[in-house]
């Protein structure tokens, strides 16, 4: 089956399913440059050791200026970053009710900027910082312009600790409020798309197996290989922004097609219209 084929049997299932749910990692905001750190030539994540080192809660309360560090050039790509043609085309299928929720693996917030309302960020988000000490939840916009402006770590307003952005650092527990929602949601879903994931990290990579054992079928859009692409329905090797909007296209609203030449106004456009006729006439 080519990957046209492909996409039309993704399409079918989409049209016939009841609840959808889409799960998200790394590969659905590489289009928009920010990488994965799994990808061994992106020069942001290039010191893996490094991560483990300074992106655990531990070593976040031994040394947060390091982790600050650390942070700063990642900081830098996702708030410059642009929500691509995947995020949007899955703003675009819960628009139409034919997406339920998103289950993101990603922190960058390119789903809500794209529009997505229903998206569960099981990794966290750069949306809030939090104070590891009082618990303290506050914007995290402010302070983190702050940051980059003046190399201004966040300080909680209440016990004056330094604040941690509410991304879930290694040795972390997930968020259970959205885990318990993806999970919800993935014991409800009778169709499931897996966007840009390798789906190596527990565990969102449970997500999938749990929705199959439920009777979902899987659409799998990944340039590499997962270890469920032999139980996928569809598996679509290629660039995510332009696999997605494909399958998102047959379920637009489109405008209704004009029966009536649209009324006559001083701003609109006389390209083709024959006054004495009184219709409209497209000139090709
Ligand atoms: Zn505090």
């Amino acid at each position: 089956m080519g990957n046209e084929a492909h996409i039309d049997r993704a399409i079918e299932l989409l049209r016939q399913a009841r609840h959808v749910v889409a799960l998200t990692g790394a590969g659905i905001s590489t289009p928009s440059g920010i990488p994965d750190y799994r990808s061994p030539k992106s020069g942001l994540w290039e010191k893996a050791a490094d991560m483990v080192e300074v992106a655990t809660l531990a070593a976040f309360r031994r040394q947060p200026l390091a982790f600050y560090d650390w942070l700063r050039p990642l900081l830098h790509v996702i708030r410059e970053a642009q929500p691509n043609p995947a995020h949007l085309a899955l703003a675009q299928l819960e628009a139409v009710g034919r997406l339920q929720a998103i289950i993101t693996q990603n922190i960058d917030l390119l789903h809500s900027r794209a529009g997505s309302h229903q998206v569960y960020e099981i990794h966290g988000h750069l949306r809030e910082v939090v104070c590891p000490t009082c618990h303290n939840v506050v914007p995290a916009e402010p302070l983190l312009d702050a940051f980059m402006a003046a190399g201004k770590v966040p300080h909680c307003p209440r016990c004056r600790h330094i604040m941690k952005p509410s991304v879930v650092l290694f040795g972390e527990l997930l968020p259970w409020r959205a885990m318990k929602a993806a999970q919800h949601h993935c014991a409800t879903a009778d169709v499931m798309i897996v966007v840009g994931s390798s789906l190596q990290v527990a565990p969102a990579a449970d997500l999938p197996e749990m929705a199959l054992a439920n009777g979902a079928r899987l659409i799998i859009i990944n340039y590499n290989e997962t270890h469920l692409d032999d139980q996928a329905d569809v598996v679509l090797r290629g660039d995510v922004a332009e696999v997605l909007p494909q399958l998102a296209d047959p379920f637009q609203t489109r405008p209704a097609p004009l029966e009536e030449p649209p009324p006559e106004g001083p701003h609109l456009g006389l390209v083709g219209k024959n006054p004495s006729a009184g219709e409209v006439r497209i000139e090709r």
